[in-house]
């Protein structure tokens, strides 16, 4: 691990060098109302880390991105990201963060091209040919050159992620958020993404929290591994604890057992044997 790690990215466009931005969980709680979603959770994320959040569905992992990203903040504790209120809009322009969203979040309206042509339109920066290239590059990077004339709708799931997860990097990114980067995909597809996730940070040292329940990508490309459950942060150690987890709700999660005699299933039974 300590050898992926590093103290600066590589733009993936210019090959300029910026700081690598780490960031800081610190004892955050999250509500709505009187649903208490995140419990005090505390961790770090190295500079150039591929850090993977595994847990089951609605246990908060979603939210948890929300607040690192700073599209929300939190009930109590902190997030810093690069030592900095990922909420407050000069952080926006010192530190750059992108989300990959579990949805891709593309535009249907809008060609693989302009999706990816949008955030630099917006931010003005560079001419339309400095925009073009950069567009044509980071979808070469994904190996979607081809698709740039066509719609998200055109496209295979697979390809859809891909294109997600080119238009985040065409936001030069010193930070990388993939919320689900491998759900819905199939295996092979699956494989894929995690391997890209895994050479975009050894070319570019972005630091990468990847959100997921893929354990064959946990296994593969993280640094280390956090475990969240109803909130709360269970285990946090390297891919290797995953084989032989401690804790008995953490290994039920890792290697659930499908037992049809259980009580959850009773209804199925009864209407089966009436
Ligand atoms: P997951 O781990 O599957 O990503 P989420 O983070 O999306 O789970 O959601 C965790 C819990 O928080 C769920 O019970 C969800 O209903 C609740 N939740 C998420 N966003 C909101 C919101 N904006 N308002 C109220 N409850 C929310
Ligand atoms: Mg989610």
């Amino acid at each position: 691990m300590a050898e992926s790690l590093c103290s600066s990215t590589r733009n993936p466009f210019t090959g300029a060098e910026a700081p690598a931005a780490g960031l800081k969980v610190d004892h955050v709680s999250k509500s709505y109302g009187s649903l208490q979603v995140l419990k005090d959770l505390s961790f770090e994320v190295q500079p150039g880390e591929i850090f993977v959040l595994m847990g089951p569905s609605g246990s908060g992992k979603s939210v948890l991105l929300r607040q690192i990203a700073g599209l929300e903040s939190p009930t109590a504790g902190s997030v810093t990201v690069a030592g900095k209120d990922p909420t407050a809009e000069e952080t926006r322009e010192q530190v750059r963060l992108a989300l990959v969203f579990q949805d891709g979040a593309l535009f249907n309206s809008l060609s693989v091209y302009d999706n990816l042509a949008l955030y630099p339109r917006e931010h003005r920066s560079g001419s339309e040919r400095e925009i073009k290239d950069k567009v044509m590059h980071a979808l070469n990077i994904l190996s979607l050159g081809e698709t740039a004339p066509k719609f998200p709708s055109e496209l295979s799931g697979g390809m859809r992620k891909r294109v997600a997860i080119a238009r985040a990097l065409v936001m030069e990114p010193q930070l990388l958020l993939y919320d689900e980067p491998t759900s819905e995909l199939d295996p092979v597809m699956a494989a894929t993404i995690s391997e890209i996730i895994g050479t975009l940070r050894n070319e570019y040292k972005v630091t990468s929290l990847v959100v997921s329940h893929d354990r064959d990508l946990a296994l593969s490309i993280s640094d280390r591994v956090g475990i969240i459950m109803a909130g709360r942060l269970m285990s946090l150690g390297p891919p290797s604890d995953l084989k032989d987890p401690k804790d008995p709700k953490v290994a039920d999660f890792l290697n659930p057992r499908i037992d049809v005699k259980n009580p959850r299933f009773k209804h199925i039974q009864t209407q089966d044997e009436s």
